[in-house]
């Protein structure tokens, strides 16, 4: 059996952008996909191409900036369009209860070396044009931003490639071969591929794969919803998004609204098939208006979900596996792993040349659940 430095399984945004750190960096890598990159269904495939570092656990705002830093030269990198804009994003409340909660995490957050402010009153309103009267005040971060997630994951499986990894599409990892609590194969449909170390980026799906070592990941499967509007010109350059009001709110170059915010959908994750729930787009189109009133009758072109894993604490699990030798995880990125993708990609190559795992996962360890 031929033996590869590293197998990294599931190519959404986080195993697509790992394949691409790991070929880059020297190692001999083969990305395996149960399909394909950005199958429908799967988390990356429905995302709202958020790029935001404000707004996260304290914890994760380094993962967030090092990342942004990343995204900030990916598309030059790439050599590809990714429509990554970095116009900035505002999180903004209506209520005037809300403004000391979110003057506190402005502070906090710029006390991590975040470049972010509390912007109020007539200042907010002249720096979102079209804005509802009704917002008070708002968290505004310059350097956030959103990206096209089919064009980036796309770009870094092909990226990766051209530096020389393996791509295997249909093939899909069924579990893994351990010796003496040494990983020495992934699984797959197609036969046992031999490995020093697997990472494994399969999302939801994860789950059942980490129970053939014996390993539980506290995961949940939620389908999320989202929804493209009709074109429109140019009207909104930033991310908006409403505290307590379950929404974010872009305009792509394109000239069409993408609305999202976590309003749930259904699915099925063994088949990856998702059901639209009209109540949540219902309600995801009122709250839109609420926030951004000339988008009133602008009709919705169409809708979608994908199946995210959530996590118990809402929060990734990324690095190695005690017990096992060799396997290490990146997955469950709890709704918010689209922005920190390509950093988490970097830092697991650093930890696989270097041997030493960077300071700001420390807080993402599976040990965390042990207790
Ligand atoms: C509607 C929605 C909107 C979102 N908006 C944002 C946002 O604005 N900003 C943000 O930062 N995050 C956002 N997120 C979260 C973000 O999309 C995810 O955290 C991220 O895409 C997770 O990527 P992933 O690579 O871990 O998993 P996935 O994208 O789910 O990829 C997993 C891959 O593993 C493959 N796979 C499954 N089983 C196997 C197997 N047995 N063998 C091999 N491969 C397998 C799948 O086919 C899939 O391609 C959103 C999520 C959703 C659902």
């Amino acid at each position: 059996m031929k033996t590869a430095d590293v197998i990294v399984i599931g190519a959404g945004i986080v195993g697509s952008s790992t394949a691409y750190y790991l070929a880059k960096a020297g190692l001999e890598v083969t990305l395996i996909d149960r399909k394909r990159p950005v199958t429908g269904g799967s988390a990356t495939q429905a995302c709202a191409g958020g790029v935001r570092q404000q707004g996260r656990v304290p914890v994760e705002i380094p993962l967030a900036i090092y990342s942004i830093n990343l995204w900030t030269n990916l598309e030059a990198e790439l050599d590809e369009d990714l429509e990554y804009r970095q116009d900035g994003m505002t999180v903004v409340t209506d209520d005037e209860k809300q403004i000391p909660l979110l003057a506190d995490r402005v502070e906090r957050e710029q006390a991590q070396g975040l470049d972010i402010r509390l912007v109020q009153n007539s200042d907010l309103q002249r720096l979102i044009h079209g804005l509802s009267p009704h917002m008070l005040a708002g968290s505004y971060c310059p350097t956030d931003g959103h990206a096209n997630p089919m064009r980036t994951v796309n770009a870094l499986a092909v990226a990766a490639q051209r530096q020389g990894a393996r791509l295997k599409w249909n093939c899909a990892a069924e579990g893994f071969v351990v010796e003496n609590n040494r990983l020495m194969a992934v699984k797959t449909a197609r036969g046992d591929l031999g490995c020093r170390h697997a990472i494994l980026a399969a999302g939801y799906w994860s789950r059942a794969i980490a129970a053939t070592a014996g390993i539980n990941l506290p995961f949940q499967a939620h389908p999320l919803q989202m929804m493209v509007t009709a074109r429109r010109p140019h009207e909104l350059d930033q991310v908006l998004g409403w505290v307590g009001n379950g929404i974010s709110l872009k305009q792509m170059p394109t000239g069409g609204f993408v609305i999202g915010g976590g309003w749930p959908g259904q699915a099925n994750p063994q088949t990856y098939h998702t059901r639209l729930m009209p109540g949540s787009m219902a309600k995801s189109a009122r709250t839109t208006v609420g926030l951004f009133p000339s988008l009133a009758g602008i009709p919705v072109l169409r809708a979608w979900a994908g199946i995210e894993a959530f996590c118990e604490d809402e929060m990734q699990v990324i690095g190695p596996v005690p017990g096992v030798d060799g396997l290490i995880f990146a997955t469950g990125f709890s709704g918010h792993g689209f922005a920190i993708g390509p950093g988490v990609g970097c830092l697991l190559t650093h930890y696989l040349t270097t041997g030493k795992l960077a300071d700001m996962l420390a807080p993402f360890s599976i040990e965390r659940f042990s207790t």
